[in-house]
């Protein structure tokens, strides 16, 4: 990264002409040769008679009199309450790399921003260049880290919303994240649906089968090569008699600790583990979905054998 970031010039500019639209109408544009980086901020108002609970964001492109859609958002409130008449905050900003981050607040520019105020944030997009270098794309499946919805070191801070989209069927879904180590608890996603059930580290059940077959553990940071193949076995088969120990989610499905976190439409993953432990265990955020909205399940009730003594 740093190699391609001293390869960038100093003069790097905009080499097309991008403009916002919501719902069809030009909100903002910046011209071709626009110096990079870009931040801008800007204040619009729904319509008092808008009748739909989502605004449409198009980023375009204008060449030679073309206009090229380049990247489509979708915004909706976390509650889906109506947005007639609703003042937004739009924050862009656009760095040296041609990506673009979307940022939404609800009111007016230049409020105080309280703890609690929702901020609502969008997958970041590349602009496309003529000269197309440093192409910076996410794959299918992307971890949160690799969608760059959390930096490693940075806290996600509680008041943040993601909007993003399915990488199979593109529909728009919201959600928050929480810091598992922060909170003590591992998460098994279910694997039929979003849900979630997060088990307190201090639960002594818990404990007792984690530690049943005294596997070497697996945790954030582990690197595969301190690990041999027995371990990691180990490890996979103390999670599967974990699991056999959670009574089924309300959907039927169960709760498996390499179960991906699906998108609520399509059911195809959002972030996707590859069956792989280190991958899962590396991913310290539970993506919890809140439009549509998923069922979090905490704690002892969660036992199938809760009032048994083993
Ligand atoms: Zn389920
Ligand atoms: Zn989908």
């Amino acid at each position: 990264m740093q190699d391609e970031l001293n390869s960038i010039e100093e003069n790097e500019v905009l080499d097309k002409t991008i403009s916002l639209k919501i719902n069809n109408k030009i909100v903002c544009a910046f011209a071709s040769n626009t110096p990079l980086s870009i931040s801008e901020a800007i204040q619009y108002t729904v319509d008092e008679d808008y009748q739909e609970k989502r605004l449409y964001l198009d980023f375009m492109t204008h060449e030679l009199g073309k206009e090229v859609l380049i990247k489509r958002y979708e915004f909706f409130l976390q509650n889906m309450d109506d947005l007639a008449g609703k003042t937004l905050s739009i924050y862009l900003d656009i760095n040296l790399y041609r990506i673009l981050f979307l940022t939404i607040i609800e009111g007016e520019l230049n409020q105080e921003v309280e703890y609690s105020t929702i901020m609502y944030r969008f997958d970041h997009f590349q602009i496309p260049s003529e000269k197309n270098d440093h192409v910076i794309e996410v794959e299918k499946g992307a971890t949160v880290f690799e969608r760059g919805f959390v930096t490693s070191g940075r806290v996600t801070p509680g008041n943040n919303r993601f909007i993003s989209s399915c990488d199979f069927c593109g529909k728009f879904f919201m959600f928050r994240m929480f810091h598992v180590g922060f909170s003590d608890v591992d998460y098994y996603y279910c694997d039929r649906c979003t849900n979630y059930l997060a088990v307190s580290l201090f639960d002594q059940k818990y404990d007792r089968l984690l530690d049943k077959l005294s596997a070497k553990r697996i945790s954030p940071f582990s690197q595969p090569y301190d690990f041999s193949d027995y371990d990691i076995q180990l490890n996979l088969e103390n999670y599967q008699l974990i699991e056999d120990h959670f009574v089924p989610c309300t959907c039927g499905g169960q709760f498996k600790y390499l179960a991906n976190c699906l998108c609520p439409y399509c059911k195809s993953p959002y972030v996707d583990f590859f069956n792989d432990i280190f991958r899962k265990a590396d991913h310290y955020y539970v993506v919890e979905m809140v439009v549509p909205k998923a069922e979090s399940f905490y704690g002892e009730k969660y036992w199938k054998d809760y009032e048994e003594d083993d």
